[in-house]
């Protein structure tokens, strides 16, 4: 069975909301949705205190090439335009609505009924997309028409669907599969057409067998779909190692998936796509998986942007006792959350309690150059010099030894049996380096 060749771990899977059926999380009386949902510029308000909005409406419109619209997910009144924290601490612009019903605009199809034929042209499909504001799902939140629009000189050969979810504790993408297999299967052929290509393929780890059995079923009667089992590895859910897993091309430090042929896309953001483009339904809602060992509820929740997590939280249940950390996100690529109060985005794909023992930081001891950190990183960095050359500042060095090309997986962190915290000082050295390159631009 196929994986990525260079680096990765198998952490414990923990997949305690597995197979768990999604729940449609209430609405709240007040939201505020996130003007800045992802990778690029926030969208602008195209609305104003006082203005009444539907769900579906759009509230916030793309700033620039790289920025994708926002729609509002309640109906209700615009209370504020405001700032908010978000998930990583920063505060970003948000609408808040105080909710009024649920009244949806006309142009959304709600029937259940699933629509298979797409007439529209290449150029069609993507402008709803754009309208529609997909971003991508898996957490790079990339506005996805921009991936389905290649640069001049390239073409896309295949396109490769994510649905890995290597991640532990994470089910969303795989509950997903399980109840919207089709309508994702249609949202694979969209894009194909999208992208002119004839061939497909869904990558998926084969600690899921059941949605590879349904997928790889429902694949016979489309052409050119593949769905293909990888052994379970992580990160393979990165773009770069899951194009090495699918089609044993490798990516070259610096550049994109396109350069060797390749688009990915998450298969969130393809079912997401299927119904911007099938159910003229614009991105205003996610699943999120809310779990931990000692979560009263764990599951899978549909939740309208903008909801505060607390709520959510509360409808399953809430914080466990002995909670130490609350991560949004898995436990390898997440980050802690200061509180709950923060909204519901685009890339927000789960709560994870984790117990306090497994909070606390273990003492970090000297490196013993053992290598470990070095075999297991998929990116052939050097994570021990790295940290090093973090904590000394050596920046042109760090820039040397690839620090842009670290996909923050943590798996260098993981391995390491001296504790030592690789990717907080990695992080640290190429978020200065980027600034640094960015600078010179
Ligand atoms: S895994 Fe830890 S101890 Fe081993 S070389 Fe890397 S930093 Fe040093
Ligand atoms: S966090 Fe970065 S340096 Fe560490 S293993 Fe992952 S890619 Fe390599």
């Amino acid at each position: 069975m196929k994986t990525f060749r260079m680096g990765g771990i198998h952490p414990k899977e923990n997949k305690f909301s597995a197979g768990k059926k999604i729940r449609t999380a209430e609405i709240p009386k007040q939201v505020a949705i996130p003007l800045s949902h992802y990778v690029g510029s926030p969208s602008e308000s195209v609305v104003k205190k006082g203005d009444m909005v539907k769900v579906g409406q759009m509230i916030g419109k793309a700033n620039g090439f790289i920025s994708a619209n926002v729609h509002s997910s309640v109906s209700g009144k615009v209370n504020k335009i405001d700032v908010q924290l978000d998930a990583s601490g920063y505060k970003r612009p948000a609408v808040f609505i105080d909710v009024e019903g649920d009244e949806w605009i006309e142009t959304i199809d709600r029937s259940t009924d699933i629509k298979r034929e797409c007439n529209l042209s290449k150029e069609e499909i993507i402008k709803k997309i754009q309208d529609a504001g997909i971003v991508g799902l898996g957490g790079a939140t990339f506005p996805a028409h921009v991936k389905l629009s290649p640069p001049p000189g390239k073409k896309a050969e295949i396109l490769i669907i994510n649905a890995v979810e290597c991640e532990s504790y994470l089910t969303c993408d795989h509950q997903l599969m399980l109840e919207k297999g089709e309508e994702i299967l249609v949202g694979v052929t969209i894009i194909m057409k999208a992208l002119g290509v004839s061939k497909a393929v869904v990558g998926i780890e084969n600690n899921k067998k059941d949605a590879i059995e349904h997928l790889t079923e429902l694949a016979k009667s489309f052409t050119g779909i593949e769905v293909m089992p990888l052994k379970v590895r992580y990160p393979q859910g990165g773009e770069k190692q899951l194009i090495d897993a699918v089609i044993r091309r490798q990516v070259p430090s610096g550049r994109i998936p396109i350069e060797v042929g390749a688009v990915v896309q998450n298969v969130g953001t393809t079912y997401a796509i299927y119904e911007a483009v099938q159910k003229n339904k614009p991105m205003f809602e996610r699943i999120l998986t809310v779990t931990g060992k000692d979560a009263p509820n764990p599951g899978n929740y549909l939740v309208r942007l903008g909801v505060y997590l607390q709520n959510v939280v509360d409808q399953a249940g809430g914080v466990p006792a002995g909670t130490g950390k609350i991560v949004g996100g898995g436990p390898m690529m997440g980050r802690s959350l200061m509180n709950l109060s923060v909204p519901m985005a685009k890339g927000s794909a789960g709560v994870l309690f984790m117990k306090d023992e497994e909070s606390v930081r273990k003492p970090i001891k000297n490196c013993i150059r053992c290598a470990k950190c070095v075999s297991v990183c998929p990116m052939g960095l050097e994570p021990y010099l790295l940290m090093t050359q973090s904590e000394r500042n050596m920046w042109p060095e760090m820039e040397g030894n690839r620090v842009m090309d670290c996909i923050e997986c943590g798996s260098c962190s993981y391995t390491c049996p001296s504790n030592r915290p690789l990717l907080d000082y990695i992080r640290f050295g190429k978020t200065t380096v980027g600034g640094i390159i960015r600078s010179r631009k």
